[in-house]
């Protein structure tokens, strides 16, 4: 079985991160890429478990130093995935990233054989907006931001291997799970 490079994107509140976070409780040959960001961390959220909050300073020399496998800009703040962590782990497990469509899209062109794009959709976009206020962590502008880029990142979903709706939590979970290990059985 080889180890593959999932890579989850999609709206923001559609419960990536709750899917994430069930998905790696089961699965101990699931490993998340912890991204490097710059913006500021989100009440509750780790230094080191949910992002590495760094400078911007710090940012712009570890793209310099080719540090990140792909970066991005959203929202006034840059997000990237370090290249070293994913090489390194790949080798041992199949690892997962949490990322937007351009982003999603870099990591397929730089590793096309291991990546597999999963886009998690809401079921509708008025319970997407349900989970984002229920979730209470941005500003009513950044709220604003987030929904007007709903619509730009749905659109991207024929550009993915498999779409899948979140609807139950559980069902979800299951599918990318099935998802995962047909991929890995593939002789590619
Ligand atoms: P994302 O990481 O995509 O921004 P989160 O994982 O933070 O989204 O989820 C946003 C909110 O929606 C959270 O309050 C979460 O508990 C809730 N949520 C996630 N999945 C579901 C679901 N299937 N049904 C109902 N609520 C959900
Ligand atoms: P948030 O600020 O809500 O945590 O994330 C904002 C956006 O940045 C989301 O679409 C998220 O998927 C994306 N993102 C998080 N980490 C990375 C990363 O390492 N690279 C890229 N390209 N996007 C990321």
């Amino acid at each position: 079985m080889r180890n593959v490079l999932v890579v989850i994107s999609g709206p923001s509140g559609v419960g990536k991160g709750t899917l994430v976070r069930s998905l790696l409780a089961e699965d101990d040959r699931l490993v998340e890429s912890v991204s490097c960001t710059t913006r500021a961390p989100r009440a509750g959220e780790v230094d080191g478990r949910d992002y590495f909050f760094i400078t911007q300073e710090e940012f712009r020399d570890r793209i310099a130093a080719n540090d990140f496998l792909e970066y991005d800009e959203h929202f006034g703040n840059f997000y990237g995935t370090p290249r070293s962590f994913v090489e390194r782990q790949l080798k041992n497990m199949s690892v997962v990233l949490e990322i937007d469509v351009v982003g999603a899209l870099n990591a397929k062109r730089l590793m096309p054989r291991s990546a597999v794009l999963i886009m998690v959709a809401p079921p509708s976009l008025e319970e997407l907006q349900k989970r984002l206020l229920r979730r209470g962590s941005e500003g009513e502008e950044q709220f604003r931001e987030r929904l007007q880029r709903v619509k730009y990142e749905l659109e991207q979903a024929p550009l993915y291997d498999y779409v899948v709706v979140n609807d139950d939590l559980q069902r979800a979970k299951r599918e990318i799970q099935e998802i995962i290990r047909k991929e890995k059985e593939k002789e590619i």
